[in-house]
């Protein structure tokens, strides 16, 4: 319409007449509406239909900032230029294929929204000029309409198909484009969300330049970049074809990108095309994305983390070698109990010695389950002198899953102080003497095994942690590994000579090796809290004024429960918190509290931690930070392919913490394990992928996003929900059960579990809970159970989470027949509106058929019976009862005649 409003400008503008028109834009809407009922706009409507039947697809591109609840629009424009050069190259890439330069870049920009999202089925929109007829070329008035385009990227297929796959999209779009797209959206029905367009969220235009040579004698007319600080969608991308380049513009939505985003994703889509044009028969996960200075900067700068450690001296060897520079420094307190260094050495010796006698070695394993005591830090050592590894079980750990540990880790002895606990298969148990007194402090040190070549790359400890096929998994950790951890923390927690430790974790988790080691490898002080002081918010601030501690390492629920029983805080404390996602809230709390506040991350599999990122006042995003010393990350998609700046992939971790697998699960260790793999041109020998879910900040600190798969964290703990589903699969009344984590009625998550029975046998739920206790961990055991006929399934045959019923949700079974006046009114109204015989209250609005025409006659009848509703209620609130039960709560409802 500008154009033609500039043309008929300049004809007056030179005095000229306008040519009459042949018809107006009445009657083109009338000859609209006149089709909309006829066969070719029905035809239409089919293709349309089977085009976007199914669930459509949401675009779910990773967000600099949260989504709002409610769009607003505002936007911003990011320019970048295709040169005239690489416009050459696509365009031949595109001959080739009988396409456009459009179809082209509209096959790359969906390439690039793939890599971004990792999303395979995208829609993106369209827009079609509509002036199909030479009578309409004059008239001025709304003829564009949209157009979908979905196609589907799966099978990572080359570039020249995914283009053929567009081609043939745009094809049908473009031949059954009369049909209104209002029409359309009004047909189909989609899901209305305030926070997202429906339909498509993304948007690809080609812009005819509007000037084309427009000039008149005293006036010319130059077109100027314009930004309307405003998008539509959440990202547009509009191509003009200008001095044989393109001039492209990505209109953003500037509630959820910033511009160093959008930067990044104009180079990815440049970069892209550049590929595109040397390697059309590449497949899409294989063409670049990235700059080469861009991925120099992921892959290599934000991974300079070498640093030097005694990467050939095994714990126990530096521990000594402390025992030499401070024997009379004090190792560990417990209570009223402490040990000197070369006390606790001795003693350490002296179990060690009679460890060697049950023939332990390297690599073998020794189960420790003793109370927290300096006898348990003893005993650890212990293990490591005489040349193994130990397995730490947690007191509280139930007997079951005890004897499968030491069942499955093959342990050579079990240090415990219950004689003859040595599960099934008879395990050797040796109970510790206690304390040696002063004569047998004089025993050989060099009684223990602490030489050897191979020291560093011996077991230091096995842990168990949760696994997902219905069995825990030992991970193995070699001594190098927990040192190299222990020279990057030292910085960072500020530990030396005299200096005190708080140790709050059960050793049965890795983290609890660096409130051990650290402080014992440096001359420091181990300070061992009771366990009855770990789980008390008060006892732990007494725990941390009482004493000089200098650092405490903690989960975020621990840190919480400390702040909520009104710890003021401490000065001069370094605070670790990690294990689990941080709240901002929390972080906030913290660094008010505290000298210095890290949030720590890792996976048992890559030794305690790998990443660490100190945490400050009022910071807008907490992460997790940089990678540790000698520690990589690499964030990559489904092909181990790193993904771009800013889109979210598989944080994957390589370095001298990673792990040597699982213990005799080969399998699970090659699939979480991958080896002598380059990623984006860089070797690594060894590399866990994570599971969790990542995205690089600008400044290259990690922002974690939850997880791939059905692990889940609860108060420090790592759960496999697929464990507890299949150990409840294994009760003999049970035939199938699902387990999920809801917000409980404090706002803490709890497990809920829902089972099918396998027969009329009905179980209570105590009988369950306490099957389960006596398999797995307590934090592991549901607190709600929900006894259901079947399990929901998705489209794909998988248990359907997302539909499980709310536990306790009292049904209630109104039929949907309005109860109050107002629900009664606005009845009434709906079914009128809609041209429906009756609605229910439960019915959603826009599953009705309702769309914004509908809305404004809507409110415009509630008006006459004094209901004020905005448009936006339609939104918030998609059926009556809701609507009516705001109006009630909001007390505009105004009290009807007679009613
Ligand atoms: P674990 O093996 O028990 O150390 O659990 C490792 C998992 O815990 C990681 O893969 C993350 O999912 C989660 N995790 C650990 N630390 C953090 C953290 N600081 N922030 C968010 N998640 C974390
Ligand atoms: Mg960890």
């Amino acid at each position: 319409s500008l154009g033609v409003f500039l043309r008929e400008l300049f004809t007056i503008y030179r005095g000229d007449m306008l040519t009459p028109l042949p018809m107006q834009y009445a009657d083109f809407a009338a000859e609209q509406r006149r089709s909309v009922d006829g066969p070719q706009l029905q035809e239409q409507l089919r293709y349309w239909k089977e085009r976007l039947a199914g669930e459509l697809p949401v675009l779910d591109l990773a967000t600099d900032h949260p989504r709002p609840a409610r769009q607003t629009f505002a936007g911003a424009a990011h320019r970048f230029r295709v040169s005239a050069a690489l416009t050459d190259g696509i365009r031949r890439i595109g001959r080739a294929e009988d396409a456009t330069l459009f179809m082209v870049l509209v096959a790359a920009f969906k390439t690039v929204l793939c890599r971004y999202s990792g999303q395979q089925e995208l829609v993106i929109g369209t827009a079609i000029a509509g002036r199909l007829h030479r009578e309409s070329a004059g008239l001025i008035g709304p003829f564009i309409n949209t157009l979908a385009l979905r196609t589907n990227l799966s099978g990572d297929p080359t570039f020249t198909e995914v283009l053929r796959r567009v081609r043939e999209v745009a094809l049908g779009a473009y031949a059954h484009q009369d049909l209104p797209f209002e029409q359309l959206v009004s047909v189909l029905r989609p899901p209305r969300d305030l926070s997202r367009t429906p339909v498509f969220q993304a948007m690809c235009i080609q812009q005819t330049p509007v000037l084309p040579s427009l000039s008149t004698p005293g006036l010319t007319l130059r077109q100027l970049p314009l930004d309307r600080g405003a998008s539509q969608f959440d990202l547009t991308l509009i191509v003009t074809e200008s001095d044989g380049g393109v001039d492209a513009v990505f209109e953003y939505n500037t509630d959820l990108f910033d511009a160093t985003t959008l930067t990044g994703m104009s180079e990815a889509l440049l970069r892209l095309l550049e590929d595109v044009t040397s390697h059309p028969e590449w497949p899409i996960s294989s063409l670049a994305v990235m700059s080469p200075g861009t991925s120099d900067r992921l892959l290599r700068e934000f991974n300079q983390t070498t640093s030097s450690y005694p990467n050939d001296h095994s714990l126990h060897q530096l521990f000594e070698a402390q025992v030499i520079r401070t024997p009379k420094q004090i190792a560990v307190t417990c209570g009223e109990d402490t040990i000197t260094y070369e006390a606790l050495d001795a003693w350490a010796n002296q179990v060690a010695l009679e460890l060697r006698q049950h023939g332990v070695g390297p690599d073998l394993r020794i189960a420790v389950q003793l109370e927290r005591s300096v006898e348990l830090i003893a005993c650890l050592l212990a293990v490591l002198k005489a040349g193994g590894a130990y397995v730490p079980i947690d007191c509280a750990c139930p007997p079951k899953r005890r004897d499968f540990i030491l069942d499955d880790a093959d342990v050579r002895v079990l240090v415990s102080r219950q004689a003859g606990e040595g599960g099934e298969r008879g395990v050797p148990v040796l109970v510790p003497h206690g304390r040696p007194d002063g004569a047998s402090l004089e025993q050989p040190r060099r009684a223990t095994r602490s030489s050897g070549e191979n020291a560093a790359r011996q077991l230091a400890y096995v842990i168990y942690t949760s696994g997902s096929t219905g069995q825990p998994k030992g991970v193995l950790i070699e001594h190098r590994s927990v040192v190299n951890l222990i020279w990057a923390m030292r910085p960072i927690l500020e530990i030396g000579e005299g200096d005190a430790l708080l140790a709050v974790t059960s050793v049965a988790f890795d983290i609890a090796a660096l409130e051990i080691f650290l402080p014992l490898l440096v001359g420091g002080t181990v300070v061992l809290a009771a366990e009855s002081v770990t789980r008390d918010g008060g006892a732990l601030a007494a725990a941390l004024d009482g004493s000089q501690v200098r650092a405490m390492q903690a989960t975020p629920a621990t840190w919480r429960m400390l702040v909520n029983s009104g710890w003021e805080g401490r000065p001069g404390l370094v605070a670790l918190c990690g294990g689990e996602a941080m709240s901002a809230g929390l972080a906030d709390a913290l660094s008010t509290r505290t000298a210095a506040l890290w949030n720590v991350y890792g996976p048992t599999e890559t030794t305690i931690w790998s990443t660490a990122g100190r945490m400050t006042r009022g910071q807008s995003q907490v992460t997790i930070g940089r990678p540790l010393a000698n520690t990589r990350l690499y964030i990559v998609d489904r092909h181990h392919q790193p993904v771009p700046r800013g889109a979210v992939g598989e944080l994957a971790i390589g370095g001298d913490g990673v792990a040597r697998g699982y213990l005799n699960r080969p399998a699970l260790t090659n699939a979480a394990f991958l080896s002598n793999i380059a990623i984006g041109g860089q070797q690594e020998d060894r590399l866990f992928l994570t599971g969790d879910r990542a995205r690089y900040l600008e400044d290259g600190s990690v922002v974690l996003l939850g997880r791939f798969d059905d692990q889940v964290k609860i108060n420090g703990y790592r759960i496999e929900l697929g464990e507890i589903e299949t150990t409840l699969g294994r009760h003999p009344h049970i035939r199938e059960a699902a387990v999920v984590v809801r917000a409980g009625a404090g706002g803490e998550r709890v497990l809920v579990a829902y089972y099918v029975p396998a027969d009329t046998m009905s179980l209570a739920p105590n009988a369950l809970r306490d099957y389960l206790r006596g398999v797995l961990p307590a934090c592991m055991v549901p607190t709600r159970y929900v006894p259901l006929e079947r399990l929901p399934l998705t489209t794909s045959g998988k248990v359907d989470r997302q539909t499980l019923p709310e536990p306790g949700a009292v049904p209630i079974d109104t039929g949907g027949v309005p109860r109050t006046p107002t629900e009664i009114t606005l009845a009434s109204i709906y079914a009128e509106v809609l041209g429906l015989d009756r609605v229910g209250v439960e019915d959603n609005f826009f599953e009705l058929g309702g769309g914004s025409l509908q809305i404004i006659e809507i409110i415009a009848r509630c008006r006459s019976h004094e209901l004020t509703v905005l448009p936006e209620h339609f939104f918030e609130y998609q059926t009556i009862a809701t609507l009516a039960e705001y109006l009630a709560r909001d007390g505009r409802t105004a009290v009807l005649a007679g009613a």
